[in-house]
């Protein structure tokens, strides 16, 4: 499946924010956004005032760098959110969050979505006891996500320090590697700002 392979800072300095896609490396100094904001290109650094469109197409951008979609699953994400019950915007956001990569990562597994995902790829985990080695796999309430047993010296690094991230409410983790689904993800479980709004009003255009 086709992936973004160009350079991830590029993106944060693009969406004028960061967006984590680095790992460790987002949060020390040596993260390019802290030495350079201006969006990337010739004119990146010249103040643009925005269109309604282009504040729309940028948050949606964002939603899908920060999540590692691509447009075409994010477009069909958006679709099934429009047809759920309930707020459109926060039925997309609620579908990301359920992703089986954005669970390792918020299970504190991974440093990034995009780590999460090669790990997820790997076949490094089971859902209710089951190989799933899809990242667009999506958790239901009752769902567990465990790490499989293994004889990898990393994944047991990860594993064991596990504990010292604190994971959202609606994951259950336990220190041995698993993580149980309580609840659906709610709006104020995302800690990363979203103008989700922004994103529908420009798909139902
Ligand atoms: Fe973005 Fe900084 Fe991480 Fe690069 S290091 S991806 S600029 S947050």
């Amino acid at each position: 499946m086709a992936r973004y392979t160009g350079p991830s800072c590029k993106l944060c300095r693009r969406e004028g924010t960061k967006l984590y896609l680095k790992g460790e490396r987002c949060l020390s100094d040596k993260c390019a956004f802290n030495r350079r904001t201006a969006a990337p290109g010739q004119h990146g650094a010249a103040k643009k005032k925005l269109t309604e469109y282009g504040m729309q197409l940028r948050e949606k951008q964002k939603a899908k760098r920060y999540y590692g979609v691509l447009e075409k699953q994010f477009r069909s994400y958006y679709e099934k959110a429009d047809n759920q019950e309930g707020i459109a915007g926060e039925n997309l956001l609620r579908l990301l969050e359920r992703r089986l990569d954005n669970v390792v990562y918020r299970m504190g597994l991974a440093s990034s979505h995009k780590e999460a995902r090669q790990l997820v790829l790997h076949g490094h985990f089971t859902l209710n006891g089951k190989k799933a080695n899809i990242p667009s796999m999506l958790v239901r309430v009752g769902d567990v996500v465990a790490v499989k047993e293994t004889e990898s010296a990393k994944i047991k690094e990860l594993v064991e320090a596990m504990g010292e991230k604190i994971a959202p409410k609606w994951l259950e983790l336990d220190k041995n590697g698993s993580a149980k689904v309580i609840a659906m993800p709610e709006r104020d479980d995302i800690d990363f700002e979203f103008n989700e709004q922004l994103i529908i009003e420009l798909y139902s255009k």
